[in-house]
């Protein structure tokens, strides 16, 4: 088999991981190396579907002796396979680096013998492209769950980032969907690499020359619908991932039928596409927003609303503390009204130093005036004009992001009161 037959192969193979979107680090090239990273990120385009793909985005190999329910290269499936010798798979990134198809390497793998037999192979690619042609670009590397601390040590000092993929959140979906992994054995690398990297951080201040270790951080993917989790449960994972182990990104990635297999949900269920946009905006909300999952999901409510966002969700059931006067609100409470995001906050902070807000300003602050208008009060003005009614006011949100129900209420949409164009 051919170079290109191998990358063809191991291209596809890599393409349902979704954990690869920007760098997230910032290096120069060196005197006598080759390429840079930049915050910007390795080089992606995003598919029809949404997805986000590295250029160079492959497999080492997509052999596994592993027998994951969800995925196309389990080893119960009937595939090509392939594998690409370390010096192929550095040649490989070079070349496509030099004529500027790529701007770094994602890197995952199948599961050949056993994790670190598996992360040796990769181990050999990663060192032949720094430290023989020193490649500098940037390098995200899976990390298969159960693989020893030492050779995640060495992993961390050759990668940008790496990442140990969770999958399914409970040990109980884990069982089912994916016999040959535990909890355990996921939890374990995320903490090494946790407790590794504010080691390293320790030794970077010390020591200015020290080897950086993993400097753009770990991330995990989550696959959403394969299994029965709940939103609630998808999400308080990924809010101790953050709080215990420092993730950078946790990805969230809808289910895509690519398997029959009893255990899995029907092949013509559609990936729940909405349910993942869902998801990342309510992780935004963890990550930048100051919310808590407890504050967004309950028991009661254990899904995310599909029809509007989990923020103006959350408003929508707090609207006791609406509207708020934007000439006095503190930061942190305009992370929380719909429509203003981190940037908007701070130039209203910045802005109200000046002089005081009136509702002809807003349009500086580049809120999404169509959202935020009717939940502020602007020196005492509702900035909508008019106060809907909360049910309403729901299907207004709804209709903004672009969800229109089949409800009597849709018949008289033109007749509710709409926010003024500010
Ligand atoms: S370990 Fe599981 S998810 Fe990873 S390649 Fe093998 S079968 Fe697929």
């Amino acid at each position: 088999m051919d170079l290109m037959q191998k990358l063809a192969i191991l291209g596809e193979s890599a393409r349902y991981d979704v954990s690869c979107a920007t760098s997230g680090v910032d290096r120069p090239n060196q005197p006598g190396g080759i390429g840079n990273a930049s915050l910007g990120g390795i080089c992606h385009s995003w598919t029809e579907d949404g997805r986000c793909v590295s250029l160079l985005k492959v497999l080492m190999t997509n052999y596994c002796e592993y027998d994951c329910a969800y995925c196309a290269n389990r080893k119960s499936n009937d595939i090509a396979r392939a594998a690409f010798l370390p010096e192929e798979l550095a040649d490989l990134t070079l070349a496509f680096y030099q004529r500027n198809y790529i701007e770094g390497l994602f890197l995952s793998s199948g599961v050949v013998q056993s994790p670190d037999h598996t992360s040796e192979l990769m181990i050999r690619t990663l060192s032949i492209l720094r430290q023989k042609h020193h490649f500098n670009g940037y390098i995200h590397a899976k990390i298969i769950p159960g693989t020893s601390p030492g050779m995640i040590d060495q992993l961390g000092l050759l990668a940008d980032r790496i990442s140990v993929n969770m999958e399914q959140c409970t040990q109980a979906s884990l069982q089912k969907l994916a016999p040959q992994k535990t909890a355990l054995a996921i939890a374990r690398p995320m903490q090494y690499i946790s407790g590794r990297r504010q080691a390293n951080q320790d030794e970077l201040i010390r020591y200015r020359h020290a080897p950086a270790f993993a400097p753009a951080g770990q991330s995990t993917q989550i696959i959403i619908g394969a299994s029965a989790e709940r939103d609630m449960q998808i999400l308080l994972s990924a809010q101790r991932l953050y709080r215990d182990y420092a993730l950078k990104r946790v990805y969230y990635s809808a289910y895509i039928p690519i398997n029959q297999d009893s255990r899995l949900p029907a092949l013509t269920a559609a990936p729940p596409l909405l349910r993942e946009h869902r998801l990342y905006q309510a992780d935004w909300l963890l990550r930048f927003y100051r919310f808590s999952v407890d504050e967004l999901l309950d028991i009661h409510q254990p899904d995310l609303d599909l029809e509007i966002d989990p923020k103006c969700a959350w408003a929508l059931r707090h609207l006791d503390q609406f509207p708020i006067e934007l000439n006095q609100a503190d930061y942190g409470t305009l992370l929380r009204i719909p429509g203003i995001g981190v940037q908007s906050a701070r130039k209203i902070v910045a802005a109200r130093r000046d002089h005081r807000l009136r509702v002809e300003d807003l349009k500086a602050f580049r809120l999404v005036l169509k959202r935020a208008a009717f939940f502020v009060t602007v020196n005492g003005q509702y900035a909508a004009g008019r106060v809907p009614q909360a049910e309403h006011l729901r299907f207004l949100l709804a209709d903004q992001a672009g969800i229109r129900r089949q409800t009597p209420m849709q018949m008289r949409l033109e007749e509710l009161p709409l926010v003024c164009d500010l």
